[in-house]
């Protein structure tokens, strides 16, 4: 079964283009106008308005704006909001410190594609589902209270966890899953000033609201990205399973930052982080498998055990039946590969 070819037949939406010159600007221009939206490398909203998914009637840019270093002080990497997802991979700091991330952001879409697309625009990319993208099928993310053609549709894709009535689209980013592992934290500036939101906080489940991604307020411009030290840069792993070795989103994919010690015992892991993406409308953070994991043996035992917790209140839809079986085997190989054990 495949999805309909998208039409392209949108009707002309005409809309004013102008370059924020600072964050005031910037905040200023999305509070005067509902419809205006900020673009970045515009490699997720220009084909969403290509598709008249998104038609907003003012585009504010904002990669003049001096959100483009990445620095490291009192224990903290920042990396600025419009700093390339290539050059945050291939950066020196980046690799040293939280080489997760940039495993993570190179599993994403293409080198071309990640010279554009920006930090903070691949914090805020849209759900792939199909439904959503198609303006002739129903979707509530794209209009509320029209249904979600997914739910009894073709939903290969879609949600096992956290999902609901309203929809079981999933969130498309490789990078957020490694932000959830990561503790880190989203810098945003808007007309009620500067606050730094937990990344577990920004993205939200869909409930009655899918039509709402996130917790930011819409006139907030996202300035960086705060990522804490930790001890965890010899052992992380990020796992991508997809239908083609490249160019193509998670069906499953799963972030692991160990932190292994030897003791009398044997190796154990005296930290873990754990996330998933693939299979809700937000990164998926494993707490119970992680819990199970701290201070135990690194063995194949432990991590299936651990994959077993972590798929409590799994739930397909019927073309995704099979990520029931592909999400715990793919925890346990991610666990294997950051943890070095063989068998
Ligand atoms: C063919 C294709 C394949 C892809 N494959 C993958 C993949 O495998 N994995 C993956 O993770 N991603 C993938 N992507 C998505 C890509 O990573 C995103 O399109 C990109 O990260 C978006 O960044 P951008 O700077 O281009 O955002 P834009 O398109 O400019 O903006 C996206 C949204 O973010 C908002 N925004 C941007 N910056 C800010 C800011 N500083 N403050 C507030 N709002 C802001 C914009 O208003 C807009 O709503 C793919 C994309 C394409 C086209």
């Amino acid at each position: 079964m495949q999805y309909r070819k998208l039409k392209l037949e949108v009707a002309v939406h005409n809309f004013q283009y102008t370059r924020a010159k600072n964050a005031a600007g910037a905040i200023a221009e999305l509070s005067k106008n509902p419809a205006a939206k900020l673009v970045a490398g515009g490699t997720n909203l220009i084909d969403l308005m290509k598709y008249g998914v998104m038609a907003p009637d003012r585009l504010v840019d904002i990669n003049r704006l001096s959100y483009n270093a990445i620095q490291k002080e009192s224990g903290v990497l920042s990396i600025g909001a419009t700093v390339t997802n290539s050059v945050a991979a291939a950066n020196e700091m980046v690799l040293q410190y939280q080489p997760l991330l940039s495993q993570a952001m190179l599993a994403g879409a293409s080198p071309q594609l990640r010279n554009k697309a920006t930090m903070g625009g691949n914090l805020l990319q849209r759900t792939r589902c199909p439904y959503f993208y198609d303006i002739s099928e129903p979707c509530n993310k794209r209009e509320p209270g029209t249904g979600c053609g997914a739910l009894k549709g073709y939903n290969r894709m879609h949600a096992i966890f956290g999902a609901s009535d309203a929809c079981i689209a999933v969130n498309p980013s490789d990078m957020n899953v490694a932000l959830v592992a990561l503790d880190a934290s989203v810098q945003v500036t808007g007309p009620k000033g500067k606050r730094n939101i937990p990344i577990a906080e920004f993205h939200r489940l869909p409930g009655k609201h899918p039509e709402l991604d996130n917790t930011l307020d819409r006139r907030e411009v996202i300035t960086g990205l705060l990522i804490p030290d930790n001890a965890f840069s010899k052992h992380t792993t990020y796992l991508k399973v997809r239908d083609r070795a490249s160019y193509a989103f998670a069906l499953i994919s799963v972030a692991v930052a160990l932190e292994m010690e030897e003791t009398t015992e044997g190796t154990t892991i005296k930290e873990v982080h754990l996330a998933m993406g693939g299979v809700a409308h937000k990164p998926w953070r494993l707490t119970a498998a992680e819990q199970l994991l701290k201070g135990k043996k690194a063995t194949v035992e432990n991590f299936k055990m651990a994959a077993e917790l972590a798929m409590q209140g799994a739930k397909s839809y019927g073309h995704n039946d099979f990520k029931l079986k592909l999400a715990p085997n793919s925890i346990v190989q991610a666990l294997k590969t950051a943890s070095g054990i063989k068998a």
